[in-house]
């Protein structure tokens, strides 16, 4: 049995006089353990369908079912409860709080289930250092590069053991050493069982999953396996574009304090 399935969805967003169809009928089936790469161009649908997918929106028609559940057919709390014990969500923009340390960033879907702040701390700790980042509890977003932000909001991914992670351009606010070293991350996670579906423009990226998802105009173009490409990270020191932060040049802001401090980007396999 999938463990999603999705048959002829569609989305039509009504913003006033107009509508978009957002989604024209997609439908697949995604299976636990595999990596998923969505790709399109912008306003294909990518996002609508993770949102979807995520539970965080409705299809206006079509069906959802996950581990055989009519996702449809739930009320709001139990669609909740899905999102905090079957899913993890991660962004372009990492969607960390700012002044708040990465352990308290990944203890936070824990304080919104209701665990103890021993426990909280604990299962942080041991998701902060699956993801490489055991030595940066305490530090604050701005004090981290940006692939160890998006470490930091993979950890919180994590935090509540999903099934899914769902990840809508995660590498898109990174440079290119750094994202191979999110796609090593997030192959890792597949190695242990994870499914994995993520939205990326760029081919490169998707090369690292094992399924690949082109969309246009709201409907599926073309849907292929394929033996995914091992995502290797090159050495810290190997850096050629000097883009020590991590960051892509569009999205380098002036407050990452300390650009050379680089020794931890490797990430340890
Ligand atoms: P992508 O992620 O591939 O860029 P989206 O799913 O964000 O595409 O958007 C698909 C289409 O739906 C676009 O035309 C977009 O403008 C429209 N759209 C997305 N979200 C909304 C919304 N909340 N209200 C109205 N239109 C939307
Ligand atoms: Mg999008």
């Amino acid at each position: 049995m999938a463990l999603i399935e999705i048959e002829d969805l569609h989305k039509t967003y009504d913003s006033g006089d107009v509508q978009v169809h957002a989604l024209r009928g997609v439908t697949m089936n995604i299976a636990s353990g595999e990596s998923v790469a969505i790709m399109g161009s912008s306003g294909s649908g990518k996002s609508t369908l993770m949102n979807i997918l995520g539970c965080l929106d409705r299809p206006t028609r079509g069906h959802y079912r996950m581990d055989g559940e009519d996702v449809g057919a739930l009320d709001r709390n139990r669609l909740a409860e899905i999102r905090n014990r079957t899913l993890g969500f991660v962004f372009q923009s990492f969607n960390l709080l700012a002044r708040t340390s990465a352990v308290e960033n990944v203890e936070l879907p824990l304080v919104y289930a209701g665990v103890s702040g021993r426990e909280r701390r604990r299962r942080a700790t041991v998701a902060l250092d699956r993801v490489g980042l055991g030595a940066r509890l305490d530090h604050t977003p701005n004090q981290l590069s940006g692939g160890q932000q998006q470490r930091v909001a993979i950890a919180r991914a994590l935090v509540g053991q999903p099934k899914i992670i769902l990840a809508d351009e995660p590498t898109g606010n990174l440079d290119s050493r750094t994202s191979i070293e999110i796609m090593a991350l997030f192959q890792e996670l597949v190695a242990s069982g994870i499914t994995l579906i993520l939205v990326t423009h760029e081919p490169d990226i998707a090369a690292h999953a094992a399924r690949v998802i082109e969309m246009r105009d709201g409907k599926v173009t073309s849907d292929q396996v394929h033996a995914p490409v091992p995502a290797v990270p090159r050495p810290a020191d190997d850096s050629d574009d000097g883009d020590a932060a991590g960051l892509s040049d569009r999205d380098r802001h002036g407050d990452v304090p300390d650009l050379n401090d680089v020794d931890d980007e490797r990430f340890p396999l």
